[in-house]
């Protein structure tokens, strides 16, 4: 039933992810050009079928150390990697400009860093970016700045900065590429009874403990960042499929019915704004609740400074941060309305002592439920409550 819906050829707008190790030969460290051109007559196919697609690639690393002095294999120091890709961006972006020619399609190149999504204002902007290019025609060609960004500052993977894409512009359908062809119950490489899972309805506990490692040297995400990255996409509508990226033609391999597994978008996704606070990668704080509160904000109400038991980090106000239950469990993720000297002061309080406490006049909630998203698959139940 569910799964006939699931078909490549009825998603509208389409975010592709490579990974380094699909798209560079891990012996050779080349990239594999006839392959890539094989992706790009997919492309133009699905182009010509009125789909949109969105390419986010990885490789730049990959690539740029081939072309130094740089160990070919192993931990590269941070600005080393940087170098790298510095060097193996120009490589990438031409690689990708080369083949979508050939197949007379233009190629975008836009380079993200992680406040590119987590800001509003830059959110925004890079939204309107990718929309551009698809109006005009163009393939965006998408993959994180490496030669800024530091640890601090990186998405570090580009399974969850494919899933911001794609949620970003509201995709359809998110594709992982990957050495491997979907979810199994355990990583297959070293479990002979693995099981593969072709539909995954929810992301439950069980989904997520079932992700191990892939073990490729070049891949930096595994399968705990795709499984983070369904959770962004699934939560935001947009459905995602795992799959083999190492044969040719990938996408129309999966058309044509290629083992993948399929994880079913939320049928009641949440607003584009609730999205942007959904995905938000990198909290500024985190504040932990009593059980009062926990229940009213699955019955749809504000968070109110009476139901704060403590708070950390050093958040200002209009930051995202992380609500917990009072045994830990992340809840739910919002937007907060004072900075936290203000927050530290007013927790435990009652809304009509804020002005009194702080000496000026403030909103009586901490979070208003229009800035808040209840963790995971909001069920049916609950975001009937949360959309009052
Ligand atoms: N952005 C990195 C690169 O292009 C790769 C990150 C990843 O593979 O997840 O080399």
């Amino acid at each position: 039933m569910m799964t006939s819906k699931m078909k490549l050829q009825d998603q509208k707008r389409i975010v592709v992810k490579i990974g380094s190790a699909t798209l560079v030969d891990a012996k050779t460290g080349r990239l594999r050009a006839a392959w890539l051109q094989t992706l790009a007559d997919d492309i133009a196919m699905l182009r010509s079928r009125g789909r949109e697609v969105l390419i986010v690639s990885s490789g730049a690393i990959a690539l740029g150390r081939r072309k130094t002095n740089l160990p070919a294999h192993g931990k590269l120091r941070l600005e080393e990697s940087q170098a790298a890709a510095a060097i193996g961006q120009i490589a990438l972006g031409e690689a990708y400009a080369d083949a979508l020619h050939k197949v007379d399609l233009t190629a975008g190149q836009i380079l993200l860093t992680l406040g590119d999504t987590e800001e509003r204002r830059r959110y925004l902007n890079a939204r309107a970016t990718l929309s551009t290019l698809l109006q005009l025609g163009s393939v965006p060609i998408v993959n994180e700045n490496d030669t800024v960004a530091t640890s601090e500052i990186k998405y570090g993977d580009n399974d969850r900065l494919a899933a911001r894409v794609a949620t970003m512009i509201s995709a359809d359908c998110l594709i992982l590429l990957s050495d491997i062809d979907g979810l199994y119950t355990a990583p297959p490489a070293n479990n002979p009874d693995a099981r593969h899972i072709p539909l995954i309805e929810h992301i439950t506990p069980e989904i997520e403990a079932m992700a191990g490692s892939t073990g490729s040297e070049f891949a930096k995400g595994g399968m705990t960042t795709k499984i983070a990255a369904g959770k962004i996409a699934v939560n935001a509508g947009t459905s995602m499929i795992i799959a083999n990226g190492g044969v040719y033609n990938p996408l129309k391999s999966i058309m044509d019915g290629a083992k993948c597994s399929w994880f079913v978008a939320n049928s009641n996704p949440i607003t584009q704004r609730r999205r942007w606070i959904n995905g938000h990668l990198e909290p500024h704080g985190c504040l932990t609740l009593d059980d009062g509160a926990v229940r009213a904000l699955h019955s749809g109400k504000s968070l109110l400074p009476a139901g704060v038991m403590s708070l950390e980090g050093n958040f200002a106000k209009g930051d995202a941060v992380i609500l917990r239950a009072p045994n830990g469990e992340e809840i739910a993720r919002g937007l907060i309305g004072y900075d936290h000297f203000e927050a530290e002061k007013i927790k435990g309080c009652r809304s009509n002592q804020i002005t009194e406490i702080l000496g000026y006049d403030g909103r009586p909630e901490l979070i208003h439920r229009d800035d808040m998203v209840l963790r995971d698959t909001e069920p049916a139940e609950h975001s009937e409550h949360a959309a009052q």
